[in-house]
């Protein structure tokens, strides 16, 4: 058994160190009883330019209130599919692309927003993914919001089945760091 990696990209630098390093450690927190029974244990990595998540990996980007990379990303949802559904990130469960808002700056919020939209990514679900337990809420998600049993498991399933997921996001704004023509440019 290896260690299941999960990564938090952050290339526009949407939180502080401190608030990072509070959002990884939750993230790990929730993450590792889903995998307990798969892995050895599991990390949680800050992306960097070179980052690839592998299909059972996970990875979640976090981006500054206002601005979105998942809304780049390839196969966007139609119908039924709502992105902007939820009030503190976006996933397209096409593509493997998921989003988290840092418009709180509570790692505890933070991190349970991640996990949320981890789960629209690897069980590929739109809003059918909303009901009330825990964590899959369609409500509003607190600090508070508890990671249920049912929560772990569904993590388990689709952390086992393989689901690419989409790291190409990171490119794109780290090259568009040096292009004129990109939002991301940063002159
Ligand atoms: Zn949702």
């Amino acid at each position: 058994m290896a260690f299941h990696r999960t990564y938090i990209a952050d290339l526009l630098g949407a939180m502080d160190k401190d608030l990072a390093l509070g959002v990884q450690s939750e993230l790990a927190t929730l993450i590792g009883p889903c995998v307990s029974d798969l892995y050895e244990g599991n990390w949680v990595y800050f992306a960097d330019a070179t980052t690839k998540a592998g299909a059972h990996e996970c990875l979640v980007y976090f981006m500054p209130p206002g601005r979105s990379i998942v809304l780049q990303s390839p196969k966007l949802p139609k119908g039924d599919f709502e992105l902007g559904g939820d009030q503190g990130g976006n996933t397209n469960p096409n593509s493997g692309a998921c989003e988290v808002y840092v418009k709180w700056k509570d790692a505890k919020t933070l991190a349970r927003l991640a996990f949320h939209e981890l789960l629209h990514n690897r069980l590929k679900l739109g809003n059918t993914l909303h009901k009330e337990d825990g964590l899959r809420t369609g409500g509003v998600i607190t600090s508070a919001t508890k990671l249920t049993d049912g929560n772990k498991r569904d993590m388990a399933k689709g952390i086992k089945q393989p689901v690419p997921q989409w790291s190409d996001g990171i490119i794109l704004m780290t090259n568009g760091f040096h292009d004129p023509m990109s939002e991301f440019y940063k002159p």
